[in-house]
């Protein structure tokens, strides 16, 4: 076999064994790895009904890569396992970790099982260790990470033979640097690992699985799942390459797409926050826990933009294996305020900027600190004001990623917590103490430390932000608390919102990964296909921020010139897609069947309440400049669930009242075999 080896590692921490699970070409054909793969490996354990949870150790954690991770341009990973949310976890990221585990000779590691103690794995090609990993815990992420690379390298860290020949580079390369027969590949790299920071030890439900120091496999608890396995980390130091069934074809298709990417100049300069101008424009700018999705003066905003943040804190661009794009940089923060000053972090991308910038009060000046009516009023603070507001959100990025935190879910979290204060649902009496106010750090420093930790209050709110509602609701008496979680599905929304520009309220209800903002944002067929071109990414495992770059017909060709497999068409591309999409709502409704109160129309019905209930009053969006979708502003629930879901699902294939894939849909994909059961019970139970 080309592209994939054809084989996944597996490891059972309770039992301490290792094995090899052999796949068929035919499974690869049909799911090729990653999100597809791993949806595969869940009904193939058995392990997806509601008697499995995810701290459960038969619960599986796969680290799974794709026919093309770690030779084309922009490798990633995917981490696939049960959410401590009860629904399907699939979380991809940046870096080089997917392609050393490739570059070892596996398509994935599968986990099952919990150590006794704090275990990590060393995985050297095929030479597979599980060590004693009791004094890393207690450790985070970065520091976890430089010790595993430290011991896992040197014997086997060196490939004798060079991978390419002088005629097989580009004309340029080679004429710099010829390739040398006796100088290897591999030979000055060291070990890549996956680990959690204490935030996973303690099982904290939004807690990442990280790597690199910023590279997060954020959405939905995978970091949860490790910890619940005594598993503080995986590190990888291989010398395989990786198996390319048409070498030439395949450097060929990676340099048209290289060209492509290095014409994305504003990318280049900014990553994600080059979106922060069209997002003011949009009213797609969390501010306030979503209280407003823009602000009347530019400059207020600005603070938190990217071209402010090259000029105040950036360092130094990074990548991942091959990427011409380079979205990440690192930054430092230079600050009068003691706690800050020093922190090395990396670039907060546009998500962090949102939900834990914006959408904290960060932009306001200390100086002057803004009250909610005065957002129209022209900006009041100077550059050093707008410099420290910057910092405030390098550093709220720093915690959340060297905790290994989930800050999606985390910052909606916490700007709930603001806004009850603001609100005086709660007062600091409720938080320990911590006057966790619109803009103060220190108090968000001081709470996320007792979140990952779950010490004192910080372990009633250590299970993300829909339960921090749902227990001051409960313990003030207030149901109405509930209205303030930006929540669908239970977890946090990006910072993208529905009432704005920048997304469908569509997109966040039927995404296979609850409340994804990188999977569609349009409506009907439209949406469809952007979320099949997306679960084929993840499957891929190629960036989502690139594949715009790529394109349908460069997925196609990489994957013929990988694998060999000629007959690979643009619609087998997208039909993996269309597979993730059955599967995995099938296991986000299957899972929780064991609740009394679960029903599909429960599940699909737990959106924000504010997206029906509070229009935004300030900014460029309700002055109605381009109004993008007809339930901008504020959301049409009626004509939501009861005219555009039920389209929706049957342009799927599923049936139009539960969104349950139907048996010829299965049949059409070819999986009836895999799932078709789980789906007839389901259509049996809540009917059609
Ligand atoms: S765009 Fe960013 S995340 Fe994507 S492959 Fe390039 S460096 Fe990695």
């Amino acid at each position: 076999m080309n592209g994939a080896w054809g084989k996944i590692l597996t490891v059972d921490l309770t039992q301490e064994t290792t094995g090899v699970l052999e796949l068929e070409e035919a499974i690869y054909k049909r799911y090729l790895g990653g999100q597809a793969l791993g949806a595969y490996l869940m009904f193939k354990d058995g392990t997806v009904g509601s008697d499995v949870p995810a701290s459960d150790p038969r619960n599986a954690l796969n680290f799974l890569v794709g026919p093309v991770t770690g030779a084309a341009p922009g490798g990633r990973s995917c981490i696939t396992t049960k959410s401590p949310y009860s629904f399907n976890c699939a979380t991809t990221a940046g870096g080089l970790t997917g392609s050393e585990m490739k570059f070892c000779g596996w398509d994935g590691v599968h986990v099952v099982g919990k150590a006794s103690d704090p275990v990590y794995i060393a995985v050297m090609d095929d030479n597979i260790e599980i060590r004693d990993a009791s004094h890393l815990w207690g450790m985070d992420h970065e520091h976890t990470e430089n010790e595993l690379n430290k011991v896992v390298h040197a014997k086997y860290n060196y490939r004798a033979e060079s991978m390419l020949t002088t005629g097989e580079m580009p004309p340029l390369l080679a004429a710099k640097h010829p390739a040398d027969p006796n100088k290897g590949i591999g030979n000055k790299r060291t070990s890549r690992s996956w680990v959690i920071g204490r935030a996973g030890e303690n099982m904290m439900w939004n807690s990442a699985i990280m790597t690199e120091g910023a590279r997060a496999h954020g959405r939905a608890g995978s970091g949860y799942v490790m910890g619940s396995k005594n598993l503080k980390g995986i590190t990888f130091a291989g010398t395989k390459g990786h198996p390319l069934a048409d070498k030439q074809a395949f450097m060929d298709v990676s340099r048209a797409i290289r060209t492509k990417m290095i014409a994305q100049f504003s990318w280049r300069n900014y990553g994600t926050a080059t979106g922060w101008s069209n997002s003011m424009n949009t009213s797609c700018y969390p501010i306030r826990n979503w209280q407003e999705g823009s602000w009347e003066d530019p400059e207020t905003l600005a603070t938190i933009s990217g071209p402010f943040m090259r000029a105040s804190a950036w360092v130094k661009k990074q990548a991942c294996r091959g990427c011409a794009q380079k979205c990440l940089t690192t930054a430092k923060v230079n600050s009068k305020n003691p706690m800050m000053d020093g922190t090395i972090t990396d670039m907060p991308d546009w998500e962090a900027m949102g939900v834990l910038g914006s959408n904290l009060g960060f932009m306001t000046p200390d100086s002057q600190p803004l009250t909610w009516n005065e957002a129209s009023e022209p900006y009041p603070g100077d550059v050093w004001d707008m410099h420290e507001s910057n910092n405030k959100l390098l550093r709220s990025t720093f915690i959340h990623d060297d905790l290994g935190i989930d800050y999606i879910d985390n910052g909606e979290n916490l700007s709930l917590l603001m806004e009850l204060m603001q609100r005086n649902y709660i007062t600091a009496a409720d938080l320990d103490g911590i006057n966790l106010v619109w803009g103060n750090i220190d108090a968000v420093n001081e709470m996320v430390y007792k979140m990952a930790t779950r010490d004192g209050i910080g372990d009633k709110l250590a299970n993300g932000a829909y339960e921090t509602a749902k227990y001051f609701a409960a313990l003030k008496g207030k149901p109405e608390i509930m209205n303030y979680v930006m929540t669908t599905h239970r977890y946090g929304q990006p910072a993208h919102t529905v009432r704005g520009g920048c997304k469908s309220a569509l997109s966040y209800i039927t995404t296979v990964k609850p409340n994804c903002h990188t999977e569609g944002s349009a409506e009907g067929q439209a949406l469809i296909d952007q979320q099949d071109a997306a679960y084929n990414s993840n499957s891929m495992v190629i960036c989502m921020f690139v594949r715009g770059t790529y394109g349908v017909d460069a997925i196609t060709a990489l994957t013929q010139a990988a694998t060999g497999w000629k007959d690979w068409t643009n619609d087998e591309t997208m039909a993996v897609g269309s597979r993730v999409a059955s599967l995995c709502r099938i296991i986000n409704m299957y899972t929780q069947m064991g609740d009394p109160e679960f029903t599909p129309q429960v599940w699909d019905g737990q959106a924000a309440w504010k997206w029906f209930n509070v229009p935004f009053t300030t900014g460029p969006w309700p002055k109605g400049t381009s109004l993008r979708y007809e339930d901008a502003l504020v959301v049409d629930k009626d004509k939501l669930y009861n005219e555009k879901l039920p389209a929706y699902w049957t342009l799927r294939g599923f049936t139009p009242n539960t969104g349950v894939p139907t048996a010829a849909q299965l049949s059409k994909l070819g999986i009836s075999d895999v799932c078709g059961n789980e789906a007839a019970e389901m259509i049996s139970k809540y009917g059609e």
